[in-house]
């Protein structure tokens, strides 16, 4: 990298809100904003379900939904139409991470196509062309926490993540995208092990097994209020995505 090229690439990072970089010994190592490399170490260590992942070569998507089945592991199956497994491109640079599928994408079997997915395209659609990427719904991948509905939309239960996390994990695994967008305070608590709150932890580089994970607010919750604040800052933290993944 020429000293201009190092120059430019700093100052995309300082307007991305990292003002200090550190400097990894490894010569081929890629320049890493701080705060996802602080983080990974124990979040790593602190993931839900992070036993669930085998050492070996990389799965495919399609043997990871083979895996899952008709699946009866969890109690959530009872009352479920269709498994909702992912939805979108398999060699995606970006993956967003719902909680869980809703009324509309249990009977449809896809990810995010309610009210809460209509604006989660609109948001990646507009964002990407406002910010002249040709960039598009169908070119990142979708998925969530738990692959069935669960009842009357509550949150997901602990052990119905931990049962229905290590299939996400594989997800995550076989696609290993530039960044992951956690879509509220369940997928952040799910990919990170943590107890810290989105409010606290929005806008925010984090890593899951060296992924940068940024979590933002859940579409839904958007839908539920009218607070511009919470909005624009949701808009920001698409844009800081955006620009760390396709510069
Ligand atoms: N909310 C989610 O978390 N996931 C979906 O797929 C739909 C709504």
């Amino acid at each position: 990298m020429t000293r201009d090229e190092l120059r430019s690439q700093l100052l995309f990072y300082r307007d991305l809100g990292f003002p200090e970089l550190y400097r990894q010994e490894a010569a081929a190592a890629p320049l890493v904003p701080r705060a996802a490399r602080e983080s990974a170490a124990p979040v790593a260590a602190a993931s839900l379900f992070d036993d669930a992942l085998a050492e070996g070569p990389p799965e495919t998507l399609q043997a990871i939904r083979a895996d899952i089945g008709e699946c009866t592991r969890c109690p959530l199956h009872q009352r479920r139409t269709n498994i909702v497994f992912g939805v979108g491109d398999a060699n995606a640079k970006i993956v967003f991470v719902g909680e869980g599928p809703g009324a509309d994408e249990d009977a449809q079997g896809i990810p995010f196509v309610g009210r809460a997915g209509q604006l989660l395209t609109q948001m990646i659609d507009n964002t990407a062309s406002r910010e002249g990427l040709a960039l598009r719904r169908a070119d990142v991948y979708i998925c969530n926490v738990v692959k069935c509905r669960p009842p009357e939309n509550r949150s997901p239960e602990r052990d119905e993540m931990e049962t229905c996390g290590q299939f996400l994990f594989r997800q995550l695994e076989a696609i290993r995208p530039k960044a992951v967008c956690a879509l509220g305070g369940v997928a952040t608590k799910a990919l990170l092990g943590t107890s810290t709150g989105i409010m606290q932890l929005r806008g925010k580089w984090q890593s899951w097994r060296g992924i940068p994970v940024l979590p933002t607010y859940h579409p839904a919750f958007l839908l539920r209020g009218n607070n511009p604040t919470y909005k624009r800052e949701a808009w920001e933290d698409l844009k800081k995505l955006l620009h760390f993944v396709y510069g």
